[in-house]
């Protein structure tokens, strides 16, 4: 597996705050300061900037494709994209790449704004369709036909791969290729009045079936489709392919660079000769390394059927790449555009480790989530000492990293639930919770020592557990000085909220499961363990009537956050965003 560090990964202190497109950056096209050396595209635009290249402007675009939804890929390209605009005091379009109407769907237009918006950009009133420009996209075909760099050519697509050659073997021309311009305007013309049968017949560029490039080989611009389009419904049962789209409808919207992934490298001739041919505004396309991450796969396809499978819970589903999993999940849009910034832009692919992602969350939500504290796997502990009906309120910290989030009360009383994890009959070496005639802490309340345990006769299992307070350590102090190495978290029975945790893993349980050997599938690396569902957790009475999304650390637990869809109020949801750094599994671990 091929797992790079990522290369342009700086220090906190050293980078810029993730840009903001919405505080726009003041018009005249001088970058912020920040000490983070520019990437080859920021080195691009600068250069261009310096010659007057453009007119000074920086115009880019987000082009997704309306057939699924967005994943922290497209994240990647938004905040690229938005964020040069919004450093450059330019302008960022949405534009949906709408050409494949078999496959798209206005579903996924609307996830994918809603998405961008919460993202934190904003394209104002520039958003723009690719089916908008197909009447221009028809003229632009037909000034082709008319230059004779373009025919109708009546080979199926079987026959056009036989023609097209090889990277070792010239392609063979087309039989059509010398059509005679008028039969060819007659012809197109047909096809767009509905005529001929889908696949009956393509316009194809004319442009070199010898070249390298196999992009080169007369690439088909035009073919029959008779389907109902999500925007121009049955206006056309023409459609523009992707490469003669692309470019022009960049050069419409006046796009200064146009920004796209690796895999477009080798068309960037097409896109040039278009423009060139048509004698169009030429905008200058880049190319950059696609995100990919490690335990996940990355593309559309592939997530579409984990949904269309069930293999997951649908586009949201907590383990998604996507990015209304990723919300779903708890993340925040801070986080991911502070990953996006973290990782960099650079010119060669490489996979980021998804514990990357992990951290950016972690770092956010430790600054500002507040605490509170949530048994997982109740295990009840009766404080044989403390007074029968008595409750105190005792205060416990918001936020140890925000002081401003001050403290609240939470009650304590006779019987509580603490984490079966907690207590070992028989502790290993480096165990310092409760065991047996042991004393630990329970947080913001008093020390206990564990006197006895009571154990389900048939199973052997520990159902309670009894312990003895010391009075004298209300709030978790010893006045005598005496040294407990343990602190646990507890909530009160009596007055604790029932509620379902889910606990997430890697949807895969190897770092590249694309990297399927022969007669393998992908979805063999599934992880059958990706969700633990943990019915009877209870957590602290602040809970109670917590919104829909908000984000708690669940102390010594990791971050949590109410489920938008299935949390009710007298039923809460939580997911579990992001553990936090366990040392404990790792010292367990070691032991073994
Ligand atoms: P997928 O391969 O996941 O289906 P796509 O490239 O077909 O993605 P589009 O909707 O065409 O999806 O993508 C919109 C924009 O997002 C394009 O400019 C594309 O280059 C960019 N993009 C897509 N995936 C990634 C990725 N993994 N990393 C960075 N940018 C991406
Ligand atoms: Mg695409």
């Amino acid at each position: 597996m091929d797992t790079k560090k990522p290369t342009q990964q700086k220090p906190k202190s050293e980078r810029p705050a993730a840009a903001d497109a919405k505080s726009a950056e003041p018009a005249g096209g001088t970058a912020p300061e920040t000490s983070r050396s520019l990437n080859f595209i920021e080195q691009i635009i600068e250069e261009d900037l310096r010659t007057g290249r453009f007119e000074g402007r920086v115009h880019t675009r987000f082009p997704p494709e309306p057939n699924g939804y967005l994943h922290i890929g497209h994240a990647k390209s938004i905040c690229l994209n938005f964020g040069l605009a919004a450093r450059y005091g330019g302008l960022c379009n949405l534009r949906f790449d709408d050409t494949n109407p078999s496959k798209e769907d206005i579903e996924y237009v609307e996830s994918i704004m809603d998405s961008v918006r919460w993202l934190g950009f904003d394209w104002g009133d520039r958003l723009y369709y690719a089916s908008d420009f197909f009447e221009q996209l028809y003229e632009w075909a037909v000034q082709l036909i008319r230059a004779g760099k373009a025919y109708v050519c009546d080979l199926t697509a079987d026959q056009i791969r036989e023609h097209r050659g090889t990277l070792t073997a010239p392609g063979k021309n087309s039989p059509y290729r010398d059509r005679p311009i008028d039969e060819n305007l007659d012809l197109f013309r047909r096809m767009r009045a509905g005529e001929f049968p889908d696949g009956a017949r393509t316009l194809r560029a004319k442009v070199d079936m010898a070249s390298p490039n196999l992009n080169m080989r007369d690439p088909v611009l035009y073919r029959i489709l008779h389907a109902s389009h999500h925007r121009t419904g049955d206006r056309w049962c023409i459609y523009p392919m992707y490469d003669f789209t692309h470019g022009q409808s960049d050069s419409i919207e006046r796009i200064t660079h146009s920004i796209c992934t690796l895999e477009f490298e080798n068309h960037r001739p097409l896109y040039d000769w278009f423009l060139d041919e048509l004698g169009i505004y030429h905008p200058q396309q880049i190319e950059f390394a696609r995100l990919n991450l490690t335990y996940t796969v990355m593309s559309k396809r592939r997530l579409l059927e984990l949904v269309e499978e069930e293999c997951v819970n649908g586009w949201d589903d907590p383990r998604m790449p996507t990015l209304v999993g990723l919300r779903r999940r708890g993340y925040t849009p801070e986080a991911i555009r502070g990953f996006c910034e973290r990782i960099g832009v650079a010119k060669f692919n490489s996979v980021i480790d998804v514990a990357v992602l992990e951290n950016s969350i972690r770092e956010d939500l430790n600054r500002r989530a507040p605490r509170v504290m949530a048994v997982l796997r109740p295990l009840k502990l009766v404080i044989d000492n403390y007074p029968e009906g008595q409750v105190e309120e005792l205060e416990a910290v918001n936020n140890p990293e925000d002081p401003a989030a001050g403290t609240r009360k939470v009650p304590f009383s006779r019987v509580l639930y603490i984490e079966q994890d907690d207590f070992r009959e028989a502790p290993p070496k480096e165990f310092f919770r409760l065991a047996p005639g042991r004393e630990v802490r329970l947080r913001y309340a008093y020390l206990v020592t564990c006197t006895s345990v009571v154990k389900d006769e048939r199973t052997g299992q520990i159902v309670e557990l009894h312990c003895t307070y010391d009075p004298a350590t209300r709030g978790g102090n010893t006045p005598d000085g005496r040294k407990v190495k343990g602190t646990i978290h507890w909530v009160a029975a009596q007055h604790a909220l029932k509620a379902e945790v889910r606990l997430y893993d890697h949807l895969f349980s190897v770092p590249d499961p694309s990297d399927v050997p022969a007669g393998g599938d992908y979805r063999d690396f599934l992880n059958p363990k990706s969700l633990e569902v943990l019915s009877d957790a209870r957590v602290e009475p602040s809970l109670a009537g917590a919104a829909a999304g908000s984000r708690y650390q669940f102390e010594r637990q990791g971050y949590f956050c109410v489920d938008a869809v299935d949390s009710r109020p007298e039923r809460l949801v939580f997911n579990r965003t992001v553990s936090l750094r366990d040392t404990w599994a790792k010292i367990e671990k070691k032991q073994k």
